[in-house]
């Protein structure tokens, strides 16, 4: 936009009252993306009018997840109008915004800067309860950017049970709060498999296939590192339906929601 001033970030200005939580991760594949579907649609189940940036640039995934990988968003005037889910959560990815799909995103720190700030201004969010931001993993370009344009995010960190992920997942959480941002709790995923025979059963139990501690550890470390509280929100089994629903477009919490991990990621939500 040459020349043109800058349109103010409505979730920046004083008075805002749209909650911002950027879904943050110390590395890829923990579950990050969906945990973020998830918990935005479990929110927009709950009532609340919900927004949901895919902030990762390069490893955006959350079209594909809610179905909508060929979905462009319109645009009406120069404002680009979200995409809505079924169930009301307005999406926009940079995976939308790309002239094609197959197109390769390959760029330097100062347009992922761009890009979120497009994502965050010129779009029109509407009056939304709360603002989902699904961050790249790691503590790169784009988490510096989020604490410049929205100093009031909080942050959630998920991590698996590992000790490597619960490492880099601190770190990922100690970035945010040099960014000035408060982290207000971590997620576990991949927690556990309730062992099939035994469940059949009736008995429980669970199979450890990353280990244990990992969310525990995360949010103790951090809360000791800040002088806060930093609660463990919740611990998400390992469910093949969660993995089916992302791969299929639709989200375990609307597809399956007496799954156990579909209530676990609702009962996240309800702490957010
Ligand atoms: P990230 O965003 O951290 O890179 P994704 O959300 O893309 O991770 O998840 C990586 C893969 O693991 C996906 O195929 C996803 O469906 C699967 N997955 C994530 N969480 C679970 C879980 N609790 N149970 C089973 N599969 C999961």
């Amino acid at each position: 936009r040459g020349g043109q001033a800058q349109r103010d970030i409505p979730f920046a200005q004083p008075g805002s009252l749209t909650k911002v939580f950027a879904i943050a991760s110390g590395k890829g594949g923990v579950g990050k993306s969906s945990v973020t579907v998830n918990l935005a649609i479990a929110l927009a189940q709950a009532g609340r009018k919900v927004g949901l940036i895919d902030a990762d640039i390069y490893g955006h995934s959350v079209p594909a997840m809610l179905g909508m990988a060929d979905t462009r968003p319109t645009q009406v005037d120069d404002l680009i109008m979200p995409v809505p889910t079924p169930s009301g959560v307005s999406v926009i990815s940079i995976g939308m915004l790309k002239p094609r799909r197959d197109q390769v995103v390959a760029w330097r720190g100062p347009m992922l800067d761009r890009a979120l700030v497009q994502m965050l201004s010129d779009v029109y969010w509407g009056d939304l309860d709360v603002l989902l931001l699904d961050l790249p993993p790691g503590t790169g370009d784009i988490a510096i950017s989020l604490g410049q344009h929205l100093p009031g995010a909080e942050v959630v960190v998920v991590t698996t049970p590992q000790e490597a992920a619960a490492e880099v997942a601190e770190r990922a959480g100690t970035m945010a709060s040099m960014m000035h941002q408060r982290v207000v709790g971590v997620v576990e995923n991949m927690s556990y498999l309730p062992c099939p025979h035994c469940t059949a059963e009736g008995k429980e139990h669970r199979l450890e296939i990353f280990g244990a501690g990992g969310g525990e550890r995360v949010a103790a470390t951090l809360g000791a590192r800040f002088g806060y509280d930093v609660p463990l929100l919740g611990r998400i089994p390992l469910d093949p339906s969660l993995r089916e629903g992302g791969d299929a477009g639709k989200p375990i919490v609307e597809a399956d929601p007496t799954a156990p991990a579909a209530v676990e990621l609702s009962e996240i939500a309800a702490r957010l």
